[in-house]
């Protein structure tokens, strides 16, 4: 073998063990990570486990190896196809505005990295992710299976520790271990799927779509950032009844645009 073939060779290979290693240090960041976070003002205790246990580094793509440390500070990051992986703060706030209950069905719009959907999948979520990108769609459809084994067994070892004592096993709830990827555009939502409990959208919409509210179950939640890229509201409407939301405000934030259409 020529020498800068072999050179490429070991390349990919650190690349794809790098991409599945997941080591103390890595665990601890993810720790200050979490407490970073609720210095931030993120009070679930679900949500910041669940930031605490999903390998982050893992979500970039084949350039991660050179950003390992940068995958557990609070920023986003580039994923490909010109979208990114939201910043954990983002991730968590509209986490936890959720206000998910065990087995509840989440739609998801923007499913770009899968990181979010895993969140939201930890905290006992059936969730329904729609992606416009192809590329996106197909990349994280075919990842999300591997970490959601790695966390499974993470899990299933954290509950050996005597601190938590005889909870049903996750492996006898596979029903929560439930993230279904679908290519398409957001702003049509999953028909076939709805009504859901809860609708998360992780791109800024200019303006809300009907679509989206007929597919939310009275009394559920929609959480959104509503406005352009650099200047957008996170709101969270409550379904009261066909016609009637509560609507709340939580602060500025930055998103990707969502956009009308799919893209293959
Ligand atoms: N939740 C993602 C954040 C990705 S950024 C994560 O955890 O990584 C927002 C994503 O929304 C992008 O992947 C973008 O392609 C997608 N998106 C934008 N408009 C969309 C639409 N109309 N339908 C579906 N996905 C859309």
């Amino acid at each position: 073998m020529k020498k800068k073939n072999f050179s490429s060779v070991i390349l990919v290979v650190g690349l794809l063990t790098m991409q599945h290693t997941d080591t103390y240090r890595h665990k601890g960041l993810r720790k200050e990570l979490a407490a970073k976070l609720r210095t931030k003002g993120i009070s679930d205790e679900n949500v910041l486990a669940a930031i605490g246990r999903i390998p982050r580094h893992w979500f970039f793509g084949s350039d991660t190896i050179f950003y390992e440390t940068y995958a557990y500070e609070d920023e986003a990051f580039n994923i490909g196809a010109g979208q990114t992986i939201s910043r954990p703060h983002t991730v968590a706030r509209q986490s936890e505005l959720l206000e998910i209950k065990p087995g509840e069905k989440i739609l998801e719009i923007g499913t770009g990295s899968g990181y979010q959907a895993l969140v939201l999948m930890l905290l006992k979520a059936k969730v329904y992710s729609i992606e416009r990108h192809k590329s996106l769609y197909e990349r994280t459809s075919k990842f999300l299976p591997s970490v959601k084994e790695y966390l499974m067994e993470h899990l299933e070892k954290e509950k050996v520790k005597p601190a938590e004592p005889a909870k049903r096993t996750w492996k006898n709830e596979p029903e929560y271990w439930n993230i279904k990827c679908f290519f398409g555009d957001g702003f049509e939502g999953l028909p076939m799927h709805a009504p859901f409990d809860k609708i998360i959208i992780t791109a800024a919409i200019p303006e809300m779509a009907e679509k989206l509210l007929a597919q939310l179950s009275v009394g559920g939640k929609i959480v959104f950032p509503l406005g352009t890229e650099d200047n957008c509201d996170m709101m969270c409407w409550t379904k009261q009844n066909d016609n009637d939301f509560t609507k709340e405000v939580y602060g500025k934030f930055a998103f990707v645009p969502m956009l009308k259409g799919k893209v293959s």
